[in-house]
């Protein structure tokens, strides 16, 4: 949970830099705003078909890295909707907030720990003298209504994080699946927050997703887990996503929590700024506890070997998904000379592009066709490869449109296919051309795909 100390401050320009991202994530189907045809909803996004499967890639990525992979971490799916009083115990309904101010000439809102100064009276944007209103509280928290009536309706949230379900079931998993300490429980699911500033595309939006785990341990243990689970999740990003390292760093909360043990941020630095992309906090037994406290449940653990009965503390590995796929983004855009003209491309590491292989026929002729349609279909179906079949416009400009959306590897079967049962096999980022047997085709692509980073 965001606290006001533990934001990001200054006036950033989210959007410097952006600009060509942004367009290519329209013009290429992986991002576009929400509801265009009625002139969009601020701050809301769809993914198109690209968009979705890198989004699908990731989130993936990360469930195998945090739960699949390992045998002290569980996963769940909680609902978006929850009791009410979860959020009264975690501390959102009182504290969730972002003080602001308003503009009394432009009429702008402004988040007052993003102005220059916190004290500024003049406006930012319009240069309005002393016509900043005073800080006003505003609460991030989306309310809806559950029943049929407006006056009997049940007042609720949508939850704007994904965290809390895991703590109202932390026992009742700890006990189905007889798990002991240190265990983790995992969860990817949407969040909402009604966010002040909203241009940042996908980095800050209203609606998003988060994944998010809790690993419950001994209090004696948080500094060694603390530790573990930064490096964990450095090793994620790093070697998992390809992401360069050069680009991302530490930096620990300047004001803690009341309740919080240890709290750094994993930064990336994007074009408008090294900003938040994961949290990862040491949040003692606060959680818990607020919530023995508001529901009058016990939630301490025994431990069946030991006896030991206590209330575990929890490190919290905190990663916003469309965040994350911002970052690859930026990590993987570039733009370089190819054959005399630029070219825009897009390096992501093969294991997270949308499109892995490209398939073309030399030319719109058989049997070339039947031939690159049928290794289409066997790196598809057999290999479970996400493979794309052109066969439109010249060889070089079927290379550009791959090279823009980061498909790691082309393939082209010309007439030397025909006799020699083989192909060439383009790679994006050297340009360099190699001819592989259609035979070890599979094998040679997934060498390179799974390769470590
Ligand atoms: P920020 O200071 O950038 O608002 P935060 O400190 O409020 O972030 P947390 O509450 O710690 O963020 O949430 C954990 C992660 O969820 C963040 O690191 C980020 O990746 C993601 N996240 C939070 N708010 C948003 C949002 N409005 N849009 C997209 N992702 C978000």
């Amino acid at each position: 949970m965001s606290t006001v100390s533990s934001r990001i401050s200054g006036t950033a320009d989210f959007e410097a830099g952006l600009g060509d991202i942004v367009s290519l994530c329209k013009r290429r189907g992986f991002v576009f705003p929400s509801s265009e045809i009625y002139g969009g909803l601020a701050s809301c996004w769809d993914y198109g078909p690209l968009g979705v499967e890198l989004k699908q890639n990731l989130r993936n990525l990360w469930w195998e890295f945090m739960v699949t992979t390992r045998d002290d971490v569980v996963g769940m799916d909680g609902s978006i909707l929850m009791h009410p009083e979860t959020w009264v115990a975690s501390g959102h309904v009182d504290s969730f907030h972002d003080p602001m101010v308003d503009c009394r000439v432009c009429k702008k809102r402004f988040r007052l720990d993003q102005l220059e100064n916190p004290d500024q009276k003049n406006c930012p944007e319009c240069g309005g003298k002393e016509s900043l209103t005073e800080p006003r509280n505003f609460n991030l928290m989306l309310a809806t209504q559950l029943g049929p009536l407006d006056e009997t309706g049940m007042k609720v949230y949508l939850r704007p994080e994904t965290c809390q379900s895991i703590y109202l079931d932390f026992k009742q998993i700890q006990q189905v699946m007889r798990l002991r300490v240190p265990f983790g429980i995992a969860q990817v699911g949407k969040s909402f927050r009604n966010e002040i500033v909203t241009k940042a595309f996908i980095f800050r939006s209203r609606e998003f997703e988060q994944m998010e785990m809790q690993f419950f341990i001994r209090e004696a243990e948080g500094p060694k887990w603390f530790e573990y689970w930064k490096g964990e999740r450095w090793r994620f990003y790093t070697e998992i996503l390809g992401v360069s390292a050069d680009k991302l760093r530490w930096r620990a909360h300047e004001q803690l929590a009341h309740y919080a043990r240890a709290a750094e941020d994993i930064e990336y630095e994007f074009p408008f700024g090294w900003k938040e992309l994961e949290g990862v906090h040491n949040r003692g037994d606060f959680d818990l506890s607020q919530h023995a406290g508001h529901s009058g449940k016990n939630l301490s653990y025994r431990d069946d070997l030991s006896g030991e009965v206590f209330v575990p503390h929890v490190i919290e590995t905190s990663a916003g998904l469309d965040r994350s796929i911002l970052t690859v983004l930026c990590d993987a855009y570039d733009k370089d000379i190819a054959d005399g003209e630029e070219r825009t491309v897009l390096r992501f590491h093969p294991r997270v592009a949308p499109v892995q292989v490209g398939v073309f026929p030399l030319m719109k002729k058989p049997p070339l066709v039947e031939v690159a349609r049928r290794l289409e279909l066997e790196l598809r179906q057999r290999e479970r490869m996400r493979a794309f079949y052109d066969e439109t416009g010249q060889i070089g400009r079927r290379y550009r449109r791959q090279d823009e959306v980061g498909t790691p590897y082309c393939i082209t079967i010309d007439f030397e296919t025909l006799e020699k049962n083989d192909a060439t096999v383009r790679d994006r980022d050297t340009m360099l051309q190699e001819r592989v047997g259609l035979d070890r085709m599979a094998e040679y692509l997934r060498n390179k795909i799974y390769r470590e980073t």
